[in-house]
């Protein structure tokens, strides 16, 4: 295994076990550096993620990548100029503060990473979290006729519904029921993209028939996120077999996916009609008392204070998925906490107003339009060279905003800017960042420009 290969797969258990936003934020540009004598060090781009990597997150990745590599003995990371250089504009100090101070306030647990490697579950997913609402009753009745009566009663057992809505959590609830019910059973969870990477690697391994026989050795199989087969013909074909042979020995596989079956493009008719075969239900979004439960019990789950009042605002604020109800609970816990008094209604809102983030998609053309439509100039004087302050502060926030809210790379915004050096770029972002801290006028005029792309 190259250590490119161990340390992408290292990072795709890793991945799977932390929130996103950690994973992006503290696993971002990082790479083996070496690995030699059983220790491996990992080059990181700056001290901020050292330090996390370090206090952290030490025992998981030693123990992702010892699962992979047995002899490997220790783990340290060092601060690479080389990581450094690759990452050098994507990351600006005022951005890594910003993160680390979100997630220092995230309050890290070792349960929120840990990962069973004999099974793959992360046990703090259980049925005891989980809130029934009448958004997710059909499916959540479905998963415990499924454990009552497994391989007999739903089989397979097909969950969908959109990001953020708790078929991970109910998938993996499945399988720790089991697990905690029926230890003898054999329980696996993956998602459909590690299926095909470790597909992928067994057929250059040469160890294809070990992959055959640790799948279809389950008594219960639980694959999430299965859209991602779409156009994987090889690995459909052996996710055929596989699936198959367990169906015909009576054992449990449970699915979950974005969109039900007849929806995935792509994909083999014949594992489709497989798909289809046992009970399709769908997760919608939750409703108002389903999201003040949900409030509640994460509010106790992490010891988050906030008065009955405060999570009743969140409930009607938020209303699209829970994983965004769980980030707006951490920054009002944040904020009430920092202010060491309850915050009023008002508050609350532009909080989490501020917080939030576009969720129409928009390209960066479309923010050229609507920040030239906002300050009135023509959309063309954007691209052109002229230094007029009239058009130097548009072009500039039309930047920032297509970085922060695209993820837009230097290069790319410079060259959409009428072929501009990527140091242009830089220069515009961090100029915006740097006002924002000071000019509340200039903060409140990009948040009605977001605005107006949310109603895109
Ligand atoms: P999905 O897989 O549908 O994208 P997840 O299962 O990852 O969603 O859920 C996102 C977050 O919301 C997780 O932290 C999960 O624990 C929480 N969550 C989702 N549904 C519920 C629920 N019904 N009760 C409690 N927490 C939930
Ligand atoms: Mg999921």
């Amino acid at each position: 295994m190259t250590n490119e290969e161990l340390w992408n797969r290292a990072l795709s258990e890793i991945e799977l076990a932390v929130s996103r936003a950690n994973f992006a934020t503290w696993f971002k540009d990082t790479h083996i550096l070496d690995h030699k004598e059983g220790t491996v060090t990992i080059a990181v781009p700056n001290g901020f993620a050292k330090e996390w990597l370090e206090n952290k997150y030490h025992k998981f990745i030693l123990k992702s990548i010892r699962t992979l590599i047995p002899e490997v003995r220790a783990v340290n990371y060092s601060i690479s100029t080389a990581a450094d250089s690759r990452n050098k504009n994507a990351q600006t100090k005022a951005k890594i503060e910003k993160e680390a101070n979100f997630n220092n306030q995230e309050q890290l647990e070792f349960k929120d990473f840990y990962v069973d490697p004999a099974t793959n579950l992360n046990p703090k997913y259980t049925f005891d979290n989980f809130v029934v609402g009448s958004f997710n009753d059909l499916a959540y009745t479905a998963a415990l006729a499924v454990i009552k009566n497994l391989g007999k009663a739903y089989n397979p057992l097909y969950i969908y519904g959109g990001v953020g809505l708790g078929k991970t959590h109910l998938l993996q609830a499945i399988g720790n029921s089991i697990k905690t019910n029926y230890p003898e059973k054999k329980v696996h969870y993956l998602t459909s993209e590690k299926f095909s990477n470790e597909l992928v690697s067994s057929i250059q391994n040469m160890t294809i028939h070990n992959f055959k026989e640790k799948y279809r050795d389950v008594d219960l199989l639980i694959v999430d996120d299965i859209q991602f087969f779409a156009g994987k013909t090889k690995t459909q074909e052996e996710f055929f077999y596989t699936f198959n042979t367990l169906y015909d020995a009576g054992k449990q596989v449970v699915f979950s996916s974005d969109r039900p079956p007849k929806s995935i493009s792509d994909i083999e008719e014949r594992l489709r009609s497989r798909l289809e075969v046992g009970v399709i239900i769908d997760v919608g979004e939750p409703e108002y008392e389903a999201r003040l439960a949900i409030l509640k019990s994460k509010a106790e789950e992490k010891k988050i204070d906030l008065s009955p009042a405060t999570l009743e605002i969140i409930a009607s604020l938020v209303q699209k998925n829970i994983r965004e109800l769980e980030g707006a609970l951490n920054i009002i816990g944040m904020q009430t906490k920092h202010k060491n008094r309850t915050l009023t209604a008002d508050e609350v809102k532009s909080v989490l107003n501020k917080n939030a983030r576009p969720k129409n998609a928009v390209t960066s053309s479309q923010i050229i339009k609507i920040v030239s439509d906002f300050y009135d100039i023509q959309e063309k004087s954007i691209f052109e060279r002229t230094r007029k302050h009239e058009v130097v502060k548009p072009r500039q926030i039309a930047m920032y905003l297509i970085r922060e809210d695209l993820q837009g790379s230097y290069p790319y915004i410079g060259q959409k800017f009428g072929g501009r050096d990527h140091t242009t770029a830089i220069h515009a972002y961090l100029k915006i960042v740097g006002e924002l801290k000071t000019n509340s006028k200039l903060e409140e005029e990009i948040k009605l420009i977001r605005d107006k792309y949310q109603q895109k």
